[in-house]
């Protein structure tokens, strides 16, 4: 798989420092299997105020992202890597809302531009114009959309092949195969009375895989009985 290229757009870069720089972002970044760029989106306005936002036509509460900046930050984004077009994503309340499922359909784009959104919300001239897709991070709304795209960025870099050490690891995931995933036992074997499942110590490889096949159904029909159908 091509390098995948994930292209932020927020006025608040910075919040995406401390993310990207730790554990397995930061060594997806230094493998080369990603490339994260960050922009601020205020150093592309016109205004000579570096204002990014107005109030709204028509009134009402709250101050609304202005199309320019946007507009010129995705004009410079397509000129630096005119060969690879970006599929340009806005986080938004009101977008598909993302899934397992959703994350794998966009890792197919190499290149992913994730616009983040603040205020009231952004001219609706930049959903009808500028952007392919608007994700959601789930039903409610947070202040902007810097904290759903770092969720994004890490759902889509833990699919990047190379990226999670061991491939079996996603395979056995949560909704990877309809179902949550199988309980976790580690050392020791017994705390305080609180035991380890005899067959896990087994050494039995049927055995255990059974039980686990049988525990994420149990686990499933509990937690998420809707994933079953
Ligand atoms: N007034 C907007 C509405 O009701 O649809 C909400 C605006 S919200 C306060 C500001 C920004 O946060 C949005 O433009 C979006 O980028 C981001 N945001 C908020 N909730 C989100 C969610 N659940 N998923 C993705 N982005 C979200």
């Amino acid at each position: 798989m091509a390098k995948r290229i994930f292209e932020v757009l927020s006025i608040f870069p910075k919040m995406f420092e401390p993310v990207l720089s730790e554990s397995i972002i930061k060594r997806a970044q230094e493998k080369k299997l990603v490339e994260i760029n960050t922009y601020d989106i205020r150093s592309f306005t016109p205004d000579k105020h570096k204002k990014i936002d107005a109030p709204p036509y028509g009134g009402g509460p709250g101050m609304v992202f202005r199309v320019e900046p946007v507009y010129y930050a995705l004009e410079y984004i397509k000129k630096i890597k005119p060969k690879i077009k970006p599929w340009v994503i806005l986080l938004s309340p009101q977008g598909k809302k993302l899934n397992q499922a959703l994350a794998k359909k966009i890792l197919r784009h190499r290149r992913v531009v994730l616009l983040c959104g603040r205020y009231e919300g952004v001219d609706q001239r930049i959903k009808e114009h500028l952007v392919d897709e608007e994700i959601s991070i789930g039903d409610y709304v947070l202040t902007g959309g810097e904290i759903p795209a770092m969720v994004l960025i890490d759902v889509l870099i833990r699919l990047v092949p190379g990226v999670v050490g061991d491939v079996e690891s996603i395979k056995n995931e949560s909704f990877e195969n309809g179902v949550l995933d199988f309980p976790h036992y580690t050392r020791p074997e017994n705390f305080k009375g609180w035991r380890v499942p005899e067959v896990l110590l087994s050494g039995n490889h049927k055995e255990i895989k059974k039980w686990r096949i049988r525990q994420a159904e149990k686990n499933t029909l509990e937690k998420r009985p809707d994933l079953l159908g």
